[in-house]
């Protein structure tokens, strides 16, 4: 997950890592009265997941608050490479000496971390990486010795920065470790890092992403989730622990393993060109060990979606097997009751498949349809999701 700057520099001022304060805004009356609050020049700057706001007119400094709300007034709705604004950050503006560029990243190619670090930053740091390459120095992180001072010295000497700001950057870089280290970040950026002309440091820009693998250590993470911009039925997946991708079509699609369900979507989307190009309206994995909650938290979320008009369950039984994986199609009916109101096409195949069919065709649900094969099961989907029926 990647995070806005003002994200970033809430978790790099948490970890003593110089910033300065901010209010976030999203209207311009609301820029007006954060400069109010912060008196003195300001910076107005687009809170979008894109770097280059800058040349894109998405930070402006403003002498008064007057000024503060036109600049929002300008940058809230501009479009930022296809990101629109619909926040600004309010924050005093520094005066600038010089800027400077560090970064820690996973050095996926070296299997290892890395530092990278520039006296020459600002807006172009690609353009310094391309054209003048000795200026960006990059030195590898042991993962397990991590950056102490030495190292942050070692760093901010590669990187030739000035005796007025060594001590000072070499303390960031640390901090900056701790954070990327604590946060369980791939990545930290602060470009630029300013010096001003009293020769203090400061995080100006900040952008950092969080491994989601490491979501679980960090349930305040939750909160930095941008959940305006997502899919609300996605959103709700993530809330289930559900893998599920909306689609634009009109089969649900659940099935127990990633390889399988996209089979299933291309044998859906094959089978539905002969019903008037119906199409799958999602992915969605539930995993090996699905019980019946499980089963009926996808169906729930795939019924969710009104775009739906029919529901295709493939399921290959393995560890959990086709009578538990029956059992659970049964029961999830059960709990749904009344909000089940889509016909279900479901194919099982694989361990237990016998018993497996023995429950549904008990079981008798008015919305099932049970089919053999995976390509008759999508052709039956494809051709209810079709007529509607
Ligand atoms: P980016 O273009 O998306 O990376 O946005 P930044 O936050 O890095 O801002 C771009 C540039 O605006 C910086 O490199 C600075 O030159 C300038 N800038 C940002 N904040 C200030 C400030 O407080 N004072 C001044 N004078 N310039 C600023
Ligand atoms: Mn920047």
């Amino acid at each position: 997950m990647d995070l806005y700057e003002y994200q970033a520099k809430d978790l790099f001022g948490a970890h003593g890592v110089p910033v300065l304060p901010g209010h976030v805004a999203d209207t311009p009356a609301g820029a007006r009265t954060a400069a109010q609050e912060l008196g003195g020049t300001v910076v107005v700057k687009a809170q979008v997941k894109t770097g280059g706001r800058g040349k894109a007119g998405g930070v402006k400094l403003a002498a008064d608050p007057d000024e503060a709300q036109q600049r929002a007034e300008a940058i809230l709705g501009l479009d930022i490479k296809g990101h629109v604004v619909g926040r600004v950050l309010v924050t005093p503006a520094s005066e600038i000496a010089e800027e400077y560029y560090v970064s820690y990243l996973l050095d996926r190619a070296n299997r290892t971390f890395l530092a990278m670090a520039s006296v020459e930053g600002g807006m172009d740091i690609e353009e310094v990486a391309a054209t003048k390459p000795d200026a960006l120095a990059k030195i590898p992180i042991d993962p397990i010795a991590g950056v102490d001072a030495a190292k942050a010295r070692e760093i901010v000497a590669a990187a030739r920065f000035p005796d007025a700001v060594a001590e000072q950057t070499a303390d960031v870089l640390v901090k900056l470790w701790d954070t990327f280290v604590a946060e369980d970040a791939t990545l930290v950026e602060v470009n630029p890092l300013v010096r001003d002309p009293q020769d203090k440091v400061i995080a100006l820009d900040g952008k950092v992403t969080l491994d989601d693998n490491a979501a679980f250590r960090h349930p305040g993470h939750a909160e930095l989730a941008d959940t305006a911009g997502q899919d609300p039925l996605e959103t709700r997946a993530v809330q289930r622990g559900l893998n599920y991708v909306k689609l634009d079509g009109q089969v649900g699609v659940i099935g127990n393993g990633a390889g399988l369900v996209m089979s299933t979507l291309d044998v859906v989307a094959y089978a539905g060109e002969d019903f008037g190009g119906v199409k799958p309206a999602n992915f969605l994995d539930i995993g090996g060990g699905a019980n019946a909650q499980v089963m009926a938290d996808g169906l729930d979320i795939i019924l969710g979606d009104p775009a739906v008009r029919a529901v295709f369950v493939n399921v290959f039984g393995g560890i959990t097997a086709c009578d538990q994986v029956a059992d659970g199609i049964v029961q999830a009916l059960g709990i749904l009751g009344d909000a089940a109101t889509k016909p279900l096409v479901v194919r099982l195949d694989g361990n237990n498949v016998e018993e497996g069919r023995r429950i549904l065709l008990d079981a008798d649900h008015p919305l099932v349809t049970m089919v053999d094969t995976m390509d008759d099961a999508a052709r039956t989907a494809a051709r209810l999701a079709s007529t509607g029926a």
